[in-house]
């Protein structure tokens, strides 16, 4: 299965390129090992990707950003919930909203 949304949602790199909004496999024009390298975390490979669409790198569920220590933000288009930091490009599963309890 691959992802059949309309426009362009935004894509996850987790173990592979994943739509943000139905989770379903994405598929981009870019050499396999480009995007193997991206996933694996190549700055060059994963600004190829970024290039091409705007992508989120996901990171373990955490509290604040790992890079700036910015809290997330929900994430409202996705089948499960996630938070995202737009500066960072990064995604985290989890709930958001301010009342959120950890
Ligand atoms: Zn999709
Ligand atoms: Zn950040």
């Amino acid at each position: 299965m691959s992802c059949g949304c309309s426009g362009a949602p935004p894509i996850k790199l987790s173990d592979r390129l994943r739509c943000m909004n139905c989770d379903l496999d994405v598929e981009i024009p870019l050499p396999e090992a480009t995007v193997a390298r991206a996933v694996a975390g190549d700055p060059a490979s994963l600004r190829a990707v970024r290039a091409f669409r705007k992508c989120y790198v996901e990171r373990e569920a955490a509290r604040e950003c790992p890079e700036c220590g910015d809290s997330f933000e929900s994430y409202r288009y996705g089948v499960s919930p996630q938070r995202v930091c737009e500066r960072c490009g990064i995604v985290v599963p989890g709930e958001g909203g301010p009342d959120i309890s950890w």
